[in-house]
């Protein structure tokens, strides 16, 4: 398989070339040239997320020298369950991705992506560092993901005073070779910096950088999977493709499952729930597409003002006229999202994270106006524990949520983030030390 640029003016190069470069070199994303077709009967003999992942992903892989790779790296990615819950409300169902030892569906793709660089042939024998801005959880998914991984260091640079208190702390709970630096600045800031650190040819010529941000190939690639496995159990138990609701920021988990439906497994429509942030909402009502400032909600993973997968959906629906009638979006703002968490624990004792709760809202809507059809079974994707959120849950529910064992585990390690100045060159000095 040879790997594309969205924006078509970049060689192609194989699955190993595409991963370490991250982005092509005319800006754009990259795609694989051609997409394999499965049939449901392609994944009889595969009954674990390793090997539907290790099934599903082959020809992705197929003719690259990681391939050979592909069944071990499976085995160390996927160590936890994407489990298929029933909700309360008939044929509505919750897709868990959150029992990753961070407790948020970054944790696939990261070590995912950690089990690929691993095996990627090394230029130097100098370690590599993996830079990382973060507005909560990829950095701890990426923390975990290398921590203690021999080769590798990691930089987090997280916005001081803006991450939950328990981001904050699993961010700075690795230790060893993952360091993380809390910035004067916002978002924005770290994101500029680690830009700036991975374009700086002499810093990297002395300090072999890379990224681990969600356009890459490492972490896209396995996202699919866990739709392929809900998919497929929900199929052989009912003869019937399930619709999915996936909370949206960058696009990335939601491209996942587009990627998936598309390679032919029985995945039926999609809907994107978005935060106050309404950038695509907005574009699937017609308006033309223009990236906007984000703005903050309590829903904090999702504050995208523009999508950066949104080329690879473009690339999949040239035609945007056909985009938009493929798709369902909705902006659910923090009120709306306060309601639910409050309502459906009050209701069915049903406890989701701010996240996840645009989603259950959104497909809260297609039920009522009949846009989901009794008979359909739907799944909301829950992308993060609702403890990790907890300052902003337990409030709203009166009660506190049991903390699950992996994130206990981080959490009663200690914590430690260095101060860094909201300037590049502070950042160019540490990572040159
Ligand atoms: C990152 C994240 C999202 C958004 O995922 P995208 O792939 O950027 O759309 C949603 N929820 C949680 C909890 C996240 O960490």
């Amino acid at each position: 398989m040879n790997y594309i640029s969205t924006r078509g003016n970049a060689p192609a190069l194989g699955l190993s070339a595409a991963l370490a470069a991250g982005l092509a070199a005319d800006g754009g994303l990259y795609v694989p040239r051609s997409l394999p077709k499965f049939s449901p009967s392609d994944f009889d003999d595969c009954h674990d997320l390793p090997r539907i992942a290790e099934r599903l992903l082959e020809p992705f892989f197929a003719g690259d020298e990681l391939g050979a790779e592909l069944p071990a790296i499976c085995r160390q990615a996927f160590t936890f369950d994407a489990p298929l819950r029933a909700l309360a409300t008939p044929q509505d169902h919750v897709l868990e991705l959150f029992h990753g030892p961070t407790a948020a569906f970054k944790d696939f793709g990261a070590r995912f992506l950690a089990a690929c660089m691993q095996r990627l042939p090394g230029d130097t024998g100098k370690p590599l560092t993996i830079v990382v801005a973060t507005s909560g959880d990829t950095g701890a998914a990426v923390g975990a993901a290398f921590a203690g991984l021999p080769g590798f260091k990691v930089a987090i640079l997280y916005p001081d005073g803006r991450v939950s208190p328990r981001q904050a702390h699993q961010l700075g709970c690795f230790g060893g070779n993952v360091r993380a630096f809390r910035l004067a600045g916002a978002f924005d800031d770290c994101q500029r910096m680690a830009k700036q650190a991975l374009g700086d040819a002499g810093l990297r010529a002395i300090a072999p950088l890379s990224s681990a941000n969600s356009i890459s190939l490492g972490r896209l690639l396995p996202q699919m999977a866990y739709y392929a496995d809900s998919a497929l159990r929900h199929f052989r138990a009912t003869g019937a493709a399930l619709n999915f609701v996936v909370p949206t920021g960058n696009l990335g988990n939601a491209v996942a499952c587009v990627l998936a439906r598309a390679c032919g497994l029985p995945i039926g429509r999609i809907a994107l729930a978005t935060n106050a942030n309404r950038v695509l909402p907005d574009f699937f009502a017609g308006a033309d597409y223009a990236a906007q400032p984000s703005v903050a909600t309590i829903a904090n993973a999702m504050d995208v003002g523009a999508p950066s997968n949104f080329e690879r959906l473009t690339w999949l629906y040239p035609d945007s006229a056909a985009l938009r009638r493929e798709f369902v979006a909705a902006s659910i703002d923090d009120d709306t999202i306060r309601a639910t968490i409050r309502e459906r624990r009050a209701r069915y004792a049903e406890v989701f994270c701010p996240h996840t709760a645009t989603a259950v809202h959104l497909l809260e809507i297609l039920r009522t106006t009949g846009a989901a059809k009794a008979g359909e079974d739907w799944a909301v994707v829950s992308t993060a524990h609702p403890a990790k959120f907890d300052s902003i849950v337990e409030p709203l529910i009166g009660a506190q949520v049991p903390v699950p064992p992996s994130l206990a585990a981080l959490l009663a390690r200690p914590a430690h983030a260095d101060p860094l100045a909201n300037d590049y060159g502070a950042l160019r000095e540490i990572l040159l030390a």
